[in-house]
């Protein structure tokens, strides 16, 4: 995960919800992609650092276990940068061209600079950051699959030359989509400002769902409204438990039999407790920064062991060993 923000629900669901049970049954390594945060966002720094231990803290709230799993920073595994350098020196540019997310979001983030090297060669960069620990599955959502094609496909033509040195990584995809955005847009996302951070008090979650779009048409409570696709029952599906409850809301938003207001507290309430116990692991965890700071350090260590027992094989098998 890359340090550009605070993680918000849009992650819980199509991301960490996701890692948590896998922790119980495969070795698991989750990392912060700082160097990958630079990719689009290499003029301001600022914050970097600040966003990755608090992600960190997020992930531990979400129910990541640092003692199950091995959490580390990418920038403090050097060996990464050997390894994508390495695979430059053999991958075509065209294939990095013609990875769809390329021209994507150089058309969609007008507002950054991405015409460097960096950028061209991220999903580069991702292929060595998965092939260095001889990863096996890459849990992702649909947005990633192409990176993965690359990926394999890298693996594939530098095996061709030196060998059967890196495996090649499946992914294992995400059951749940794209959680929508609280305007309605169809992703939440940091760079639309439309989210609900896994940080926010229940105040503030609270006012930004009753702020929340929802049918435009219902100008009234007793005008029969749409539940499909409308976000605040997406919400409600995603994050209540009680589904009588839940049907009996959606029963009545079709019929015209209830207002907004009731429909919203009842899924502020449903998130706040949702939300809480996350919230409350996440500010214990801020609350010890030494021991957050030891977490990844320590795990970063224990990454680097098998990064680079990686790397003294690709030396091998590209013969520029000097040992
Ligand atoms: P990002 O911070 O946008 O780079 O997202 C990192 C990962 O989190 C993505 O690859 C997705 O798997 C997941 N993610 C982010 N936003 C959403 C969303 N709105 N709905 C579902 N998954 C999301």
């Amino acid at each position: 995960m890359r340090p550009t923000g605070r993680l918000h629900l849009g992650h819980l669901v199509g991301a960490l919800g996701n890692w948590v049970p896998l922790q119980a049954q495969y070795d698991c390594f989750y990392f912060v992609a700082d160097w990958h945060a630079l990719t689009s966002d290499f003029a301001d720094t600022s914050q970097l650092t600040s966003y990755a231990y608090e992600n960190v803290a997020d992930w531990i709230g979400a129910g990541l276990d640092p003692e199950q799993s091995t959490f580390f920073i990418q920038s403090l595994v050097p060996e990464h940068a050997e390894l994508y350098l390495l695979l430059s020196m053999v991958i075509p540019v065209p294939w990095l061209e013609r990875v769809p997310t390329y021209k994507e979001q150089q058309e969609t983030l007008k507002d950054k600079d991405l015409s460097s090297i960096g950028f061209l060669g991220y999903p580069l960069l991702q292929t060595a950051d998965v092939a260095i620990y001889d990863a096996r599955f890459v849990p992702v959502g649909e947005d990633q699959v192409a990176h993965l094609e690359l990926a394999r496909e890298s693996v594939r033509r530098f095996n061709n030359f030196f060998g059967a040195v890196l495996v090649e990584p499946q992914p294992l995809l995400t059951k749940f989509g794209r959680l929508p955005g609280l305007d309605g847009d169809k992703k939440m996302s940091k760079s639309l400002g439309n989210t609900i951070h896994l940080s926010d008090s229940a105040d503030e979650v609270k006012k930004k769902v009753m702020r929340m779009y929802t049918d435009p048409k219902r100008v009234r409570a007793d005008v029969p409204g749409t539940v499909e696709g409308n976000p605040v029952f997406v919400y409600h599906d995603a994050f209540n438990p009680d589904t009588a409850e839940v049907e009996d809301l959606k029963a009545r938003y079709r019929a015209g039999k209830v207002g907004d207001v009731e429909v919203k507290s009842k899924l502020a309430n449903a998130l706040n407790t949702h939300l809480e116990p996350i919230r409350e692991r996440r500010a214990a965890v801020l609350a010890n920064p030494e021991r957050l700071k030891e977490i990844v350090v320590d795990g970063s260590r224990q990454a680097r062991v098998v990064a680079q027992e990686t790397m003294a094989r690709v030396r091998d098998a590209m013969k520029i060993s000097y040992r």
